[in-house]
């Protein structure tokens, strides 16, 4: 028997929510605390890779992923006019709309028996050694026997438990975002590559995909909010493929854009839990997104956490467990992800071919076990 029977989730997003569902499903107690309102899972798509689909079928969620999201099976490369340089089949994933994921992971999540509590955060956290006591925004006091932090790339259960030299910073790179209709030949991730720069298009449903460009810069910058597509625009005007023109076509305010720079953070080894307080997805380790894992990671941490909480043993042989199986995995694809990003902002053009045998290296490495 385990003797982890209650644990607290704090955030509710893909990792959070997927663990709420995982650790429920394993018969332990679970209650999660997230400061957004429910439905507030906002975004473009995100695109589930061959081993996230894998640990999504582990726990039977792969279906419903199905129901909402495309099948993607090809990584292929294009010049800004849309002829095709190559083309690399890969195990299949999906692309699917961020809210409907959302909608999957948290429905389960309850259906399971996990309750989720919105608008709260924790307050307050003290690790009595055998228990942690929480306070919370709502006025209420619980204590539990693991407390999980998976609120995200500025995770505050982070900074509270590890210290601010953990906080995430800023990479160099941002990213604009917005949705587009699909084409019906787009089948998986689409690269348009132009003097360096690129624009991605992944599909995230029957007929919707997703466009995002990247940007360098030395310091994190700042976009007027109500300019977004106009600048977005701009920086697009240069691509003629009729994915992008389609796409640009459709583009007529400021709110279909997302603008968003990159932070990261890898938490260090051996362990990624102190006393009873454990981080997952990117508390733990917020990639650059080049690889397209992060939620992936998130959620094959919840998968694999939620076995070591629920196999006989103690909180700290779980918690032990999970770092060592986690953490190897997870930051080869980080360090990977990085590499990537830190060629992107060298010279895109003189590494685009490594940066494309690296990804699909990386892609390969995800298919083995996790
Ligand atoms: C441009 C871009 C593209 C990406 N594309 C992909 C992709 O295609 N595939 C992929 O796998 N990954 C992708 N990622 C990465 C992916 O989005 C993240 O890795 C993933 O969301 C991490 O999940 P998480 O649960 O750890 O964090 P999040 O999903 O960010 O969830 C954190 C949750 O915690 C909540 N929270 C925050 N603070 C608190 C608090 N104090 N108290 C309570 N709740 C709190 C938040 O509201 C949020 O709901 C991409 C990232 C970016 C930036």
């Amino acid at each position: 028997m385990s003797d982890v029977k209650r644990v607290l989730i704090v955030g509710a997003g893909i990792g959070g929510a997927m663990a709420a569902y995982s650790l429920a499903r394993a018969g332990i107690s679970t209650h999660g605390v997230e400061i957004a309102p429910r439905s507030s899972a906002a975004g473009t798509g995100i695109c589930l890779l061959h081993n996230t689909m894998r640990a999504m079928h582990q726990v039977e969620l792969a279906e419903p992923c199905l129901e909402y999201g495309q099948q993607i099976d090809h990584f292929r490369q294009f010049d800004a006019m849309g002829n095709q340089i190559s083309e690399n089949p890969t195990p299949p994933g999906i692309g699917i709309k961020r809210p409907d994921l959302a909608h999957v992971l948290e429905s389960a999540a309850v259906e399971a028996g996990a309750k989720i509590e919105y608008n709260t955060t924790v307050t307050e956290l003290e690790d009595l050694g055998d228990r942690v006591k929480v306070s919370f925004s709502n006025g209420n006091v619980a204590e539990y026997d693991v407390v999980v932090g998976a609120d995200g790339v500025y995770s505050k259960i982070r900074h509270k438990v590890f210290g601010v030299k953990y906080d995430a910073e800023f990479v160099g790179q941002s990213c604009w975002r917005f949705s587009a209709p699909r084409l019906p030949e787009h089948d998986g991730f689409w690269l348009f590559r132009h003097k360096g720069a690129g624009v991605g298009a992944i599909p995230t449903s029957k007929d919707g995909c997703y466009l995002f460009i990247l940007e360098n810069s030395d310091k994190p910058l700042n976009m007027p909010p109500d300019k977004l597509d106009l600048l977005l625009k701009e920086r697009l005007a240069a691509y003629t493929a009729p994915l992008i023109r389609q796409a640009v076509e459709q583009l007529t305010s400021p709110k279909q854009v997302l603008f968003r720079p990159f932070d990261a953070r890898l938490m260090p080894g051996p362990w990624w839990h102190k006393g009873r307080v454990v981080l997952m997805g990117d508390a733990a380790h917020a990639p650059t997104p080049q690889l397209t894992s992060g939620g992936g990671m998130a959620i094959e941490d919840a998968v694999v956490l939620a076995e070591c909480l629920a196999a006989p043993g103690t909180a700290a042989q779980a918690l032990e467990a999970y770092s060592n199986r986690r953490i190897p995995r997870v930051k080869r694809v980080w360090e990977a992800s990085f590499q990537i990003s830190r060629w992107e902002r060298e010279d895109p053009v003189g590494n685009a071919q490594r940066t494309a045998a690296l990804l699909l290296d990386t892609y390969r490495f995800l298919g083995e076990p996790m």
